[in-house]
């Protein structure tokens, strides 16, 4: 499991100094296909870095270069970078879909959700996973 200390560090310096919108939790369920097209097309890229990061973290979104990088080797399994992917993903659409003016006011709440989100989805919707992979598989190359 990520863990939440080591993303409220990447919150502080990243996401809870820009102000973006924060929808309710009921309207959060799982991520879909139409909505990783739309991160796709507006710009939002993913990384896999060889190094660690220097801050311990398994993944991070950054909104002001629209990067998503995993780091591998703190990965410990298929499922668990499968997971670290998609949290970062749910950051990446919230951030996307940003439309309304709102602070984060509870970042730990925020990070919950995200992950409770990342797991509805990774159960639910196994695919999106394979999805996310294809459609940035060129990309990469
Ligand atoms: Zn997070």
């Amino acid at each position: 499991m990520k863990s939440i200390k080591s993303n409220l560090n990447l919150f502080e310096k990243h996401i809870s100094k820009k102000y973006i919108n924060y929808k309710p939790p009921y309207n959060i369920v799982m991520l879909t296909i139409h909505q990783l097209v739309k991160i796709y097309e507006e710009g939002v890229n993913i990384h896999f870095k060889e190094k660690p990061s220097p801050k311990g973290f398994k993944g991070e979104y950054d909104p002001s270069s629209l990067e998503i990088l995993i780091y591998t080797p703190a990965i410990e399994s298929k499922s668990d970078g499968d997971l670290t992917i998609l949290h970062e993903f749910v950051h990446a659409r919230d951030d996307v879909y940003s439309s309304k003016i709102v602070y984060i006011q509870d970042i730990i709440q925020y990070e919950q959700e995200t992950e409770q989100e990342a797991l509805k989805t990774y159960k639910k919707k196994p695919y999106i996973i394979d999805f996310i992979l294809q459609i940035y598989r060129n990309d990469n190359k």
